[in-house]
């Protein structure tokens, strides 16, 4: 009886050790260094506040010109090893200065998937790009949320709403989440509160980064919601006249829970996703022959590149097409940033 309750207190003094280092750490702040166009910085918690004090937490980057335009929703990061989304938003957030609407980033979407070691490449902890203020070292995170911040994972992973059926490590999965649940799991709040910024702030367009491997189907692709397929269409032509090439598909009917299908069919916004191709997430590449920041063909400035000027051309379309209007000054051409590499414009 009594080792029993010294080994009752025994855990219980664990539990609440390990219960307070890991609300001592979260939130973790990220190394992003705002610019001259950022007007205001919040937390994913203030759309969804039980996720305030977890890790699951994370910071909001506003850039509202203060002049009439659309809303546009950016998010990198959703994915934590796909890191040319993650690239692009600081460097929106570090040189954009918007002029015309209304900007809000969030860099690192899934901050717990940041503190985790990627499944398939556990060598590549972080990546590092020297800058004019040194070398500035960033996190290569998991494609799914820390499994110690989470629930086990079910045998099966329902998608709320629909029932769509998955493998159980995807219920870590935030980019089949959307649109979340305010009671769910730790990764169901994140795309709840996702959905509620997207909600909240009226948002006409809304983007979600990611990569994919360099000889998937999915490498340089822009994926949108059925309803506005035509933006996507007009980006890749607008895109072909510069010389890059992307390809376009739409949402698929039967596959749910990711951002273009969910935010796209729950929300007033415009919904897309861009995908450029990562070395690392390419199988036949071996781990000693695998570099996510100077791939020679692939380097990260190039995709990241990729991902803005993606951007750009879903901005111009809605601007042109439907009078949504958002206009930003101070971010790199698609070649300077290839030819100066990432380092010459995060500060
Ligand atoms: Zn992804």
């Amino acid at each position: 009886m009594r080792k029993q309750s010294l080994f009752v207190t025994t855990v219980l003094l664990v539990l609440l050790l390990a219960t307070s280092i890991s609300s001592a750490q979260s939130p973790i702040l990220h190394d992003v260094r705002h610019g001259y166009g950022v007007t205001g910085v919040g937390w994913l918690s203030d759309y969804h506040a039980p996720l305030k004090n977890t890790p699951g937490d994370s910071r909001v980057y506003y850039l509202d010109s203060g002049n009439p335009g659309a809303t546009v929703v950016i998010l990198g990061g959703s994915h934590s090893n796909e890191i040319a989304g993650i690239a692009a938003a600081t460097l929106i957030v570090e040189r954009a200065v918007v002029t015309a609407g209304r900007v809000i980033v969030i860099p690192y979407a899934n901050s717990s998937g940041a503190m985790s070691i990627d499944d398939w490449r556990p060598h590549i902890r972080t990546w590092s790009v020297e800058t004019e203020s040194g070398v500035r070292t960033f996190p290569y995170g998991d494609r799914r949320t820390n499994a110690a911040h989470q629930e086990p994972d079910p045998e099966t992973y329902a998608h709320y709403p629909s029932g769509y059926e998955l493998d159980g490590n995807e219920a870590r999965n935030l980019n089949r989440a959307h649109p979340g649940k305010a009671d769910g799991t730790l990764t169901q709040q994140m795309a709840y509160a996702y959905c509620r910024i997207i909600l909240d702030e009226q948002a006409d367009i809304a983007i979600d980064m990611h990569e994919a491997g360099v000889t998937s189907r999915l490498a340089n692709m822009v994926i949108a919601n059925p309803k506005n397929l035509d933006g996507a269409v007009m980006a890749v032509v607008d895109l072909e006249m510069q010389g890059i090439i992307m390809n376009v598909e739409q949402s698929s009917e039967e596959f749910r829970g990711l951002s273009h299908r969910e935010w796209g069919d729950h929300t007033q916004a415009a919904a897309y996703l861009i995908e450029t191709p990562n070395p690392a997430q390419t199988p036949d590449i071996p781990d000693d022959e695998v570099d996510v920041v100077t791939d020679p063909v692939n380097p990260l400035a190039k995709r990241a590149a990729t991902q803005l000027a993606t951007i750009q051309a879903i901005l111009t379309f809605h601007d042109e097409f439907y009078g949504e209007t958002l206009r930003w000054e101070g971010l790199p051409s698609f070649n300077d940033l290839v030819e100066n590499g990432l380092g010459a414009y995060l500060r």
